[in-house]
């Protein structure tokens, strides 16, 4: 699904990110562990096509499209879907006008109809009763006064409506309460199948106590250092990261 090859970016023509590579399948969950500054976010930011940051080498395929080219939009289009892609808040217009108006900007883009209004009532309710998600909260305006747990149940209701081929959630902030982690992990956990992928950045082994990954990679200084199975973040969390950095050291 996502071929990344040897990618290298800049941020205001500071290197970030200096030689990644990286393939997530369909089916598959991937973690991206890391110590703060390593380029997680930056990562996530490229693969999405944030324009700040600048891809200076390397190839981004997504089914097989060269996607380094694409702006943000198209690649959501196209099924690549960015936590907080939408962290603003806009009074007046509520958490379903706004999901239905992306729904059917990424139907448009496709060459699809308009969702019918039927339909999408149907979408709402599996959709918000699977991720058990009070029909208050639906219609309140868009992250407007949103706690923490609040921001991270819309993130996911977006998620789930848009049923985006790949998703990557970047978890930026330690700031993530218990209840904020729950949300996020059922989330995942119910939307995860055969068909689509799933990116989870994380700084901690906590989240994925919950969300069991397939494959664990260690971003490090701009660079994969280590991948391996779920027992790599285990180990990660029993050693800390200075122990990556001396064997990255020792090389
Ligand atoms: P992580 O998510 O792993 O904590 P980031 O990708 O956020 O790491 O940051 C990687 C490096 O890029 C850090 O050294 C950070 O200071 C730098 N950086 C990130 N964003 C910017 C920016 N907008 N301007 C300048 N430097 C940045
Ligand atoms: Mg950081
Ligand atoms: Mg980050």
């Amino acid at each position: 699904m996502l071929k990344i090859k040897n990618i290298h970016a800049n941020i205001e023509s500071k290197k970030i990110l200096r030689g990644i590579n990286l393939e997530v399948n369909k089916g598959e969950v991937h973690a991206i562990m890391g110590p703060n500054g390593s380029g997680k976010s930056t990562l996530a930011s490229v693969i999405a096509g944030r324009e700040e940051y600048d891809l200076t080498k390397g190839e981004m395929l997504f089914e097989g499209e060269d996607i380094s080219e694409m702006d943000a939009e198209e690649r959501a289009h196209k099924g690549i879907f960015l936590s907080f892609q939408y962290p603003i808040e806009i009074p007046g217009v509520s958490v379903t006008n706004f999901i239905k108006t992306a729904i059917n900007e990424t139907r448009k883009a496709n060459g699809q109809e308009e969702m019918k209004a039927n339909q999408m009532l149907k979408l709402i309710r599996e959709k918000s009763e699977l991720l058990e998600i009070d029909r208050k909260f639906l219609s309140r305006s868009l992250n407007e006064g949103f706690s923490g747990g609040e921001k991270k149940r819309n993130e996911i209701f977006q998620m789930a409506m848009l049923e985006p081929k790949l998703a990557i959630l970047d978890e930026t902030d330690s700031g993530l309460d218990i209840d904020a982690l729950r949300i996020v992990a059922n989330g995942v956990n119910k939307l995860r199948s055969e068909d689509n992928a799933v990116v989870v950045i994380t700084h901690y082994q906590r989240l994925l106590e919950y969300i069991v990954p397939d494959y664990v990679h260690v971003l490090y200084d701009g660079k994969i250092v280590k991948s391996g199975t779920k027992d790599l973040a285990l180990e990660l969390e029993e050693k800390g990261y200075d122990w990556i950095k001396q064997e990255v050291s020792s090389l």
